[in-house]
């Protein structure tokens, strides 16, 4: 397991441990590495959890969520994509990171691919690895405005291939994969027999159009295992939850899992998540418009500075930046920008080579930080 998770996207946030210690040494530095949320989750999820502690909700819990838990995950999925989901179908793990993991323990082993388009969030590798498969990667490239082509898909499937893994609204490019793209990805994997690994963490800020889960479309609930949390759209990551929805034989699989991990998840957890999952939250809204006026503020500011190209994101919390017009690598780009002009954002190169010389800015700070963080930026592309 060692030799297989070592060296895979481990090193994407160094970046951010150098500017908390520049932070820690009393330097104004503008913190756009991460996408931890800078709002407040709703004030009835808080309480909730806190109300669930103070019951004494403190005990073991069923392996796979408690079952109004899942049937609320279960009932908001078939809400939104009109396919009928059975509580049974969906299992409670603590983040989508986890359920990310777990998923994969089940849908490869060694020996297998999985095709996942890059620039791909920095821990795929790794979860991947860790299953004994490995990526094949195909390209999302700049000039598509990081969308799929399908024609790449097929040229990466091999008699190995078991997996599809997408990710939209997509981390780091803050591409949304349109009606179009997602029925291509679908009919290739019903078309080889593979399974489809959706990684919806910022389905609720999807805000140039809307997402769309695979699994909503035709024979795909049989095939698609979807992954997701509150983290972003409820800004708890720190809650660590998380679910999974697939075919029930899979969810089977995954409770067996989570007994030999976890044996279940922290019930005061479960109840605050409870109340994000059945209650009506404006708050969501509220920050998915939050990033997208910020993605505006940070692109209009950057549009027209020589050599930059930013990215308007379709949903998500970042915004990419293209610095190759500088003659610098993201790297030197990024370094050079939090020693002299005190802003962290994340040089991208670490996300696979179709993001190298591209930087992620997070746009979880205050709407007047943003304008701040891009004069800064502006300052540092200009000629010595
Ligand atoms: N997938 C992507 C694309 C992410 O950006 C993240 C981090 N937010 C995760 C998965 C993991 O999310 P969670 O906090 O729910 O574990
Ligand atoms: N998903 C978030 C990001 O891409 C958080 C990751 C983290 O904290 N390690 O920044």
């Amino acid at each position: 397991l060692v030799d297989r998770i070592s060296g895979k996207g481990s090193d994407a946030w160094s970046i951010h441990w150098r500017a908390r210690e520049l932070a820690r040494q009393g330097r104004d530095v503008i913190m756009l590495t991460v996408g931890d949320p800078d709002m407040p989750p709703p004030a009835r999820v808080i309480e909730a959890a806190v109300e669930s502690l103070r019951a004494g909700r403190t005990t073991y819990s069923p392996m796979a969520g408690y079952p109004e838990v899942r049937a609320a995950i279960a009932a908001r999925h078939a809400e939104r994509t009109g396919v009928p989901t059975p509580a049974d179908d969906v299992v409670v793990v603590p983040g989508a990171q986890a359920g990310l993991y777990c998923a994969m323990q089940c849908l490869a082993g060694p020996g297998d691919e999985v095709i996942a388009p890059e620039p791909m969030y920095a821990t795929y590798g790794a979860v991947a690895g860790a299953a004994g498969a490995s990526i094949v990667n195909v390209a999302l490239r700049p000039e598509r405005g990081f969308h799929l082509d399908p024609d790449d898909l097929e040229r990466a499937v091999t008699p190995r291939t078991r997996v599809l893994w997408l990710n939209s609204p997509h981390n780091p490019t803050g591409a949304v994969m349109t009606r179009a793209e997602v029925e291509a990805a679908a009919e290739f994997c019903r078309r080889h027999d593979l399974w489809l690994l959706s990684d919806e963490v910022y389905a609720d800020l999807a805000y140039a159009g809307p997402h769309v889960s695979p699994r909503s479309l035709p024979g795909m609930a049989e095939r698609t295992v979807v992954v997701s949390s509150l983290s972003k759209s409820h800004a708890v990551p720190g809650f660590r939850f998380g679910w999974i929805i697939g075919p029930a034989e899979l969810a089977g699989h995954l409770s067996r899992l989570v007994l030999c991990m976890l044996y279940g998840g922290p019930p005061f957890i479960q109840d605050g998540a409870l109340a994000a999952l059945t209650a009506d939250c404006p708050e969501v809204g509220e920050m998915a418009e939050a990033y997208r006026r910020r993605a505006g503020i940070m692109v209009s500011l950057l549009e027209n500075v020589p050599g930059l190209r930013a990215s308007r994101p379709e949903g998500g919390m970042f915004v990419l930046l293209d610095v190759r017009g500088t003659g610098r690598t993201s790297d030197e780009f990024a370094y050079g920008l939090l020693e002299g002009q005190g802003v962290a954002v994340l040089p991208c190169d670490g996300f696979g080579p179709s993001a190298a010389g591209h930087l992620r800015i997070s746009l979880a700070a205050p709407d007047g930080r943003i304008e701040e963080a891009a004069r800064r930026i502006a300052e540092h592309a200009a000629p010595a």
